[in-house]
């Protein structure tokens, strides 16, 4: 994809919807964190089930580690992982406490440095917690990156760094919400629907598919 395709790739999705958000549900940024964390190969629809039974139960660091393991997981058993999840979470929330007053930093190497945590989970938190312009790569930006041409690499560190590099400065902060919104419900897995895409003419894939 041409610089002149890029702008116009980000152009119109941003026309079509100027303020995108997470479709994690939250009300404060360490609600943010802990469903980021929670998200790890499970579904946002997922996730937020799981939150609405968790989040009025307890919602800072200092009620999940009273609430403890055991209690947490029980309350996010429906999702993947959720042993291991419940484990990484209590523990952040100890670590957030002991080392910043219970408060979720914004450093990506503090933030990394939380169980459960990795580099997808701190550009999400960074971006959308604190407006930062990181791009975290899930499974729909990495296939997007790569299928239009946008952003190609072989790992999500490769497009990751691609998208810091090609997207422009204007497009940076929001370009993670576009790409995972467009990959979620156009530029889908198993078949993109590019007969409907609204950024179709700027886009490397070929052949584009037809209506069904
Ligand atoms: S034209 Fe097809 S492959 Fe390209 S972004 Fe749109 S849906 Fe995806």
């Amino acid at each position: 994809m041409q610089a002149d395709q890029i702008q116009r790739f980000f152009s119109t999705l941003r026309a079509a919807n100027p303020m995108p958000a997470s479709e994690l549900e939250y009300s404060s940024v360490f609600e943010l964190l802990a469903a980021v964390l929670l998200s790890a190969q499970a579904t946002d629809v997922s996730v937020n089930k799981a939150t609405r039974r968790l989040f009025p139960v307890a919602n800072t660091p200092a009620k999940l580690l009273a609430l403890g393991e055991e209690r947490v997981a029980e309350h996010i058993k429906t999702i993947g992982l959720y042993r291991n999840k419940a484990k990484n979470l209590v523990e952040t929330c100890r670590l957030l406490l002991a080392r910043h007053g219970g408060q979720v930093p914004h450093s990506r190497e503090a933030l990394e440095a939380l169980p459960g945590v990795g580099r997808k989970t701190a550009n999400v938190v960074l971006n959308v917690a604190f407006g930062e312009p990181t791009c975290a790569v899930d499974t729909h930006v990495f296939r997007v990156g790569n299928r239009t041409g946008l952003a190609p690499g072989r790992t999500p560190h490769e497009v990751e760094m691609q998208l810091l590099e090609r997207v422009p400065d204007e497009f940076k902060v929001e370009a993670h919400h576009w790409l995972i919104l467009h990959g979620r419900y156009v530029c889908q897995a198993r078949k993109p629907q590019c007969w409907l895409c609204s950024v179709a003419d700027c886009c490397d894939f070929e052949p584009k598919t037809a209506a069904p």
